[in-house]
């Protein structure tokens, strides 16, 4: 696989390998107190997500190996960098505080102002928790129908609605709120929000899987937002501003959630070859057919990841390589279960908790259906298939 990866992406991988090595215990705990990331803070890996899409420019000490120096701009690098993390645990990774998808989000559609103070933020000594607000409570995967509202309040405007499932938004200090200021896709814009602002309420919903990922709920209540809050406002035309950056943000993210999926996938593999050396005959078959797959998914991975990195986006092939690691991420844990025999589930925490973590790909980043509903088009456009 590493001939796929140019140098620099190499000596990367390397690194956050080492970093993810220690994060098992930190990932457990997490699970069963989600706030405990707060103790885990000292770890590298904390760093690493606190790095990742910061312009090394606002970065004191910016990830620097060989002659080389990162900061996650390019997604390839971004997605190695999740999916190590995530071989070592994908919910304390989700856990961590850090620019995340937000970050992207501000990249995509800020003016310079804009991303100028976010990136300050970002990079201050105090670690910054930030969230992602896409999903409400009614209209799930359809982001075009959402209904939070951005009505004009004097100089300025005000938000009310709810949104549910968003990663870290209960511990965060800012996110991006996507909210409807007119009719239609155009109307949609995305706000950058201080969860200090009085009518900001956020509260963790309890999830049985990918605890890290502290999904909350949130509810806007006359929120105050400024012109200069709109990410874009002064600088893009509305048709390139709101909907357009939380799709291009989710479109950038695909293959860096694809790799968490495929990072959890391989730690998977390891523990049941790790637990049972000499599996053989239709065990042995199972488990090499899940490794023959996950190297073909993370191949593609990285091949659309490079292609973003080189300006070409392919919708349908960014969904068709999320679905994909998401199904074989559920399909490794569910293998490794049955490999591990009668009772694997009660008697090791660890696959107990990477069963249930894994259940959350299907839904992160767009479900299997919406997935499909892009490779379909590609295939009757005739650009799935080259
Ligand atoms: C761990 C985790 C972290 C998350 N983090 C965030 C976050 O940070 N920010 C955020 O905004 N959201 C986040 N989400 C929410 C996630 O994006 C949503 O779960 C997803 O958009 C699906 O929405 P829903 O759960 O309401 O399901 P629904 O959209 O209601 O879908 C339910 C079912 O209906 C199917 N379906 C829906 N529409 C169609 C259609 N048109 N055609 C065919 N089938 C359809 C779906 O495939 C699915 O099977 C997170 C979710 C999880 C599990």
């Amino acid at each position: 696989m590493s001939e796929l990866l140019p140098e620099r992406a190499v000596l990367l991988r390397d690194h956050v390998r080492e970093a993810a090595a220690g994060l098992r215990d930190a990932g457990m705990e997490i699970d069963r107190d989600p706030t405990a990331v707060d103790r885990w803070l000292h770890l590298p890996a904390v760093a690493l997500m606190r790095g990742c899409t910061v312009p090394v420019e606002y970065v004191s000490s910016p990830l620097r190996i060989g002659p080389y120096t990162y900061d996650m701009s390019s997604c390839l690098e971004h997605t190695l960098t999740i999916e190590e993390l995530s071989y070592g645990d994908a919910g304390f990774m989700l856990a961590c505080p850090g620019p995340l998808m937000s970050g992207v989000a501000v990249g995509a559609l800020g003016d310079d102002k804009q991303r100028h103070a976010y990136y300050q933020r970002l990079a201050g000594p105090e670690p910054t928790w930030t969230f992602f607000g896409l999903t409400e409570p009614g209209k799930g995967s359809a982001a075009a129908e959402l209904e939070t509202a951005l009505t004009p309040d004097g100089d300025g405007f005000r938000l009310d609605g709810a949104k549910r499932y968003v990663g870290n938004a209960a511990f965060a200090q800012l996110g991006v709120v996507f909210c409807r200021r007119a009719p239609g896709p155009l109307g949609i814009e995305a706000v950058l929000v201080d969860t200090e602002t009085p009518g900001f309420r956020a509260e963790p919903i309890p999830t049985v899987g990918m605890r890290g990922a502290r999904i909350s709920a949130i509810t806007l209540d006359n929120v105050r937002v400024e012109r200069e809050q709109i990410l874009g406002y002064d600088t893009l035309k509305p048709s390139r501003r709101g909907l357009v950056g939380a799709i291009r943000t989710l479109q950038r993210f695909r293959p860096v959630l694809a790799g968490t999926a495929l990072g959890l996938t391989r730690a998977v593999l390891d523990h049941v070859r790790a637990e049972r050396p000499a599996l053989a005959g239709a065990a042995r078959q199972c488990l090499d057919d899940l490794q023959d797959r996950l190297d073909a998914a993370r191949w593609h991975n990285y091949a659309i990841a490079s292609a973003i990195d080189a300006g070409e986006v392919r919708a349908d092939r960014i969904a068709a390589v999320k679905t994909r690691a998401a199904e074989l991420a559920e399909r490794a844990t569910l293998a490794a279960a049955g490999l591990l025999g009668p009772g694997a589930l009660l008697r090791d925490p660890w696959l107990h908790k990477v069963y249930r973590d894994a259940r959350a790909f299907e839904f992160m980043e767009g479900t299997g259906h919406i997935q499909r509903l892009a490779v379909f088009q590609g295939v009757a456009k005739g650009t799935f298939l080259p």
